[in-house]
């Protein structure tokens, strides 16, 4: 006889365990239930099941599926292409964002992301923290990345959706933070709505970070995705990762994660305003 899933009830859910054997030690979004095995007895029987959201059915309605959106940052490296062949592979969309001296030395990368439709938005030309900044400094490393990004768009004929920004090490200025945004908002730079920082944002921050920067191993890098997802709260989580640091293998491996989680993904240019 084949067996049939009851709905899961508060009564029937057990505890989220961290013991998932998909990925031991980390993962909390898969619940224990009951397994209904005829229509009128409960077996003793549990299995591990993938629910939507942890803890929760998926026709509770009390959380809405969430929604990762991916940017990748310090882009271009050397091996964006590969990094390109893995998004276009899982049909990921992705924005990246550029550092004005990468564009330099990989243009072709950055024409063929932007032909496939994976845009750019602009990271300061050589990663300074802004707060060692002037206003003067800021605008010098924001305006001559943007000459590089207009002149990608221009080669690969593609037409620019929005001037976006995001500040390296998520260093908005300390001090100078309202003077760096006005900086923005006066060149026409435009941060995501919905996601934690009011209509006035020109620039673009994260939600969802696993810090892959301090790591090269991918078992301790796929423990820290699952356990960031399983702890998100938000309908809307704006994902970082990064393109120079990061091998095309890790990269790939990540973005199979990011396809496989069961989570909704979409292009970060669906959260502008
Ligand atoms: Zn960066």
């Amino acid at each position: 006889m084949a067996q049939r899933t009851a709905a899961v009830s508060a009564d029937e859910r057990a505890v989220v365990s961290r013991d998932c054997v998909a990925t031991p030690g980390a993962c909390r979004t898969h619940t224990r239930v009951v397994v209904r095995r005829s229509h009128n007895s409960y077996s003793s029987i549990v299995d591990w099941r993938h629910l939507t959201t942890p803890g929760r059915d998926a026709s509770d309605g009390k959380r809405p599926q969430m929604t990762l959106y991916l940017t990748v940052d310090d882009a271009p490296s050397a091996t964006l292409d590969e990094k390109l062949d893995a998004l276009a592979a899982r049909d990921v969309p992705a924005l990246l964002f550029c550092e004005g001296r990468r564009l330099d030395r990989h243009p072709e990368h950055a024409t063929r992301a932007v032909r496939a439709g994976v845009h750019l938005g602009n990271h300061t030309w050589s990663h300074p923290h802004a707060s060692d900044l002037s206003e003067a400094a800021f605008v010098r490393e924001t305006e001559r990345t943007e000459r590089r990004i207009e002149r990608v768009y221009d080669r690969a004929g593609v037409t620019r959706p929005a001037k976006l920004f995001r500040f390296p090490y998520g260093d908005d200025g300390g001090d100078r933070a309202g003077d760096f945004r006005r900086v923005l908002r006066e060149r026409g730079f435009t941060g995501p709505d919905r996601i934690d920082r009011g209509p006035t944002r020109a620039d673009w921050s994260w939600t969802l970070d696993v810090a892959d920067w301090e790591t090269d191993d991918v078992s301790e890098l796929r423990a820290r995705f699952e356990a960031a997802v399983s702890d998100a709260e938000r309908s809307d989580e704006v994902v970082l990762f990064h393109d120079a640091g990061n091998s095309p293998a890790l990269f790939e491996a990540f973005v199979g994660w990011l396809d496989d989680a069961d989570r909704g993904l979409a292009d970060p240019l669906d959260l502008l305003p």
